[in-house]
């Protein structure tokens, strides 16, 4: 069971997935866009871009991850047995690092001096100024004004890295703001500027460039899972923000058509109400932030706040590939309450010593609902995409 060369050829070379993705920009982002495009086209097939990458990821943010087998919590799963894929052990706490060393060793590439960023809760901004320092590179993080406030720690952290934190005023003062402020800061600094996107989302190449940086947990879970227990295993699961840890695990299996996907979106206060962040459940095709996809939307299909008292979760627009996954069926995509992920950072630092980040407890809490409805001596691998120490101060009124 070797990894087979990927027979996928997604996305197209417009950068669709079946009818999902594409590159709705501004025309003065076209000819960077086009640049950036064929810079990643260039860095796929260069060995010296990837030993570079790969020893980054070794050297500086810790991987391989392991792959733990859950014995306490398998044991009380009684149908399912349990690896977590430990990308919370990466330098900064989650997946994310993987994604911004990628991205800033390709703006190195292009000659580019100045970093932009957008960040909700923060922790994609923490990644992106923490690749900016280790370069070098001047990192600017927009933010809204919002989320200045109820992520100060993340704040202090970007500042204490050297980026500077622009708080937006427009709108709701949150993500979505921030994302509009940074693409109109791209249009006028195109030059020297590096715009590094934190999730599979966004113009084309964004969705697939990011994939292939966050595709080595997958490769890597793959093969830990092999020498283990010499088959593949029946689940994977993941939860989904923009989608960038659950398709990074799940993208090196998408020709292993007898492992199951299942992404994890946050139900917030129920998906029957306004306060919830799970767009492909409730979702509705419609343009976000430059390509094509499912949203959240109101009647007049303007973006609806999404809700999830997991801040990294928070987000109205999912990655076009999660879209076609979904649509093609290859995945399948539940719900997890806030209530419910609560429990499941409860239940994980109780049986195995280890503090989920509130997005991953979303995972986490759905094991219950799957060990109900697999048959016996199942195997998933979850990825436990961050840990929880962020989350203290908000968790603290639940212990
Ligand atoms: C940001 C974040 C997520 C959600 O983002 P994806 O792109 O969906 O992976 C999930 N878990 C953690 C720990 C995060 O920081």
């Amino acid at each position: 069971m070797k990894n087979k060369v990927m027979k996928q050829l997604l996305p197209d070379k417009n950068g669709y997935y079946g009818s999902f993705g594409g590159r709705f920009a501004p025309e003065t982002l076209m000819a960077v866009l086009a640049q950036l495009e064929k810079q990643y086209q260039a860095i796929k097939k260069d060995k010296t871009f990837k030993k570079e990458f790969e020893s980054y990821l070794k050297e500086y943010a810790g991987r391989p991850t392991n792959l733990y087998f859950a014995r306490r919590l398998s044991a009380h799963l009684k149908t399912l047995k349990v690896y977590l894929k430990r990308e919370d052990l990466l330098h900064t706490g989650a997946h994310k690092i993987n994604n911004t060393l990628g991205q800033i060793l390709v703006a190195r590439r292009m000659g580019k001096t100045r970093i932009i960023a957008e960040t909700g809760a923060g922790q994609h901004g923490v990644a992106t100024a923490t690749a900016a320092a280790l370069f070098g590179l001047k990192c600017i993080v927009y933010m809204g004004a919002e989320d200045v406030k109820r992520q100060s720690l993340n704040v202090y952290r970007m500042k204490l890295m050297g980026a500077q934190v622009i708080p937006v005023e427009s709108g709701s003062k949150t993500l979505k703001d921030a994302m509009n402020e940074a693409v109109r800061d791209w249009v006028t600094n195109v030059a020297d500027t590096f715009y590094i996107i934190g999730s599979v989302a966004g113009f084309h190449p964004y969705p697939a460039m990011v994939r292939d940086f966050q595709s080595v947990i997958g490769r890597e879970a793959r093969q830990q899972f092999l020498a283990k227990e010499n088959k593949l295993p029946n689940y994977l699961l993941a939860c989904v923000g923009g989608g960038s840890n659950a398709m990074g695990l799940f993208h090196a299996f998408y020709n292993d058509k007898t492992v199951k996907m299942i992404g994890v979106e946050a139900a917030g206060h129920g998906v029957d109400t306004h306060e919830h962040s799970a767009t492909l459940n409730k979702g509705a095709v419609g343009v976000l932030h430059g390509s094509k996809s499912m949203l959240l939307q109101d009647n007049d299909g303007q973006i609806q706040i999404a809700h999830s008292i997991a801040a990294g979760l928070d987000y109205p627009g999912v990655g076009p590939e999660h879209a076609f996954y979904h649509d093609s069926k290859r995945a399948e995509y539940v719900t997890i309450t806030d209530k419910e992920a609560i429990e499941g950072l409860k239940l994980l630092a109780r049986l195995e010593g280890i503090i989920p980040a509130l997005e991953t407890s979303h995972a986490i809490a759905y094991l219950q609902k799957l060990a109900s409805r697999a048959k016996k001596n199942s195997t998933v691998i979850v990825c436990l995409s961050g840990r929880g120490d962020k989350d203290m101060n908000q968790i603290s009124q639940f212990i």
